[in-house]
């Protein structure tokens, strides 16, 4: 099943799908697969729309505002009702949350910038072809990704992000993206698809980050590059980001739960911050040495610390516990 000259397959037996009354069909598994107004449900837990949309009250609100507001609307709506649930976590994870849609697509442009200077540092080029976004939410780094590619697919678990991001490519009249709702480890694309593969904070919340990797390398084309940042396990300086507690790395993984929840009465759950060694042991079976863990460039921080930040890049032995200990890392890596 071709779409925009990428070949759908079943995102769990890798088989090739047959068109069934708009939807499409695995006939090895039996799974249906359907689009919402162009977003292609690749999850394979509902059967219908009308299922997906009863099961989830965000998307289903958003779904229903779709026509009637326009893409700022739709983010009005999206913020009134997550400031339901918010109202039960603490109050500084509330102002975290609170405007992460304002800025959005600037920060995404920031952090777009900031994979590409990753890229040129380890000597790889990009820039054509097809470009894949793992976890691309309202789409706020997808966008100015399918502005240098000839095609951008978005894949995100979330349907109600996804319908945004709809509405985003609608106003701006952008018709070189797929979004997929599904998730990194059963990508429904064909093998060697992909010239560039970018994730921005996904790798984190992945469950089976193993096979996400494999699943990655499997559709990134010869010689295509990935570009993914995460959050450090063994960060020193700042707290861990979700939950805005220090030192949750250090805790064996077993019992972070239990230390989180009882420093800041928050669940730990679908989250599993990695470290540059637990990088490298996933990313050096599928790309040899055609790898780097790196910490990334500060465009927001002061010039002096960038400087001073520059210099202990280059020299090896400052740079090694840099990586080991700084808040957050990029990675680069290029099938070979
Ligand atoms: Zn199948």
């Amino acid at each position: 099943m071709t779409i925009n000259k990428l070949e759908f397959i079943c995102p769990f037996c890798k088989g090739d799908l047959e068109e069934d009354a708009g939807a499409f069909r695995c006939p090895k598994c039996e799974k249906r697969y359907f689009s919402l107004s162009g977003i292609y449900d690749f999850t394979g837990k509902f059967s219908s729309i009308q299922e997906l949309l009863r099961s989830d009250g965000k998307a289903r609100l958003l779904y229903e505002g779709y026509d009637s507001h326009d893409h700022k609307g739709l983010l009005k709506l999206e913020e009134e009702y997550n400031q339901k649930w918010r109202e039960s976590l603490p109050q500084e994870i509330q102002e975290l949350y609170a405007g992460f849609s304002k800025g959005m697509m600037e920060r995404g442009r920031q952090r777009y910038d900031q994979a590409k200077a990753a890229i040129r540092d380890f000597g790889a080029t990009t820039g054509h072809g097809s470009a894949l976004d793992i976890g691309c939410s309202s789409g706020a780094t997808l966008f100015h990704i399918a502005g240098e590619f000839g095609h951008a697919t978005g894949i995100e678990p979330a349907i109600s992000k996804l319908i945004i991001a709809k509405k985003y490519a609608q106003e701006n009249a952008i018709d070189n993206v797929t979004l997929i709702c599904g998730v990194g480890e059963y990508i429904p694309i064909k093998s060697g698809s992909f010239d560039f593969v970018h994730a921005l904070n996904v790798i984190e919340h992945v469950p089976d980050q193993q096979k996400a990797i494999g699943e990655i390398h499997r559709v990134m084309a010869g010689g295509g590059v990935l570009c993914f940042d995460s959050r450090n396990r063994y960060d020193i300086f700042k707290p861990e980001p979700h939950v805005k507690v220090r030192f949750v790395g250090f805790v064996p993984r077993g019992l972070q739960g239990r230390y989180v929840k009882y420093m800041n009465k928050m669940e730990y759950e679908g989250i599993r911050l990695l470290s540059c060694f637990e990088l490298s042991r996933l990313l050096r079976p599928l790309f040899g040495g055609s790898f780097k863990v790196m910490f990334p460039r500060l465009t927001d921080a002061g010039t002096g610390f960038n400087t001073i930040y520059g210099i202990l890049q280059k020299v090896p032995a400052l740079s090694f516990v840099f990586k080991v200990f700084f808040p957050t890392y990029q990675v680069v890596a290029v099938k070979r």
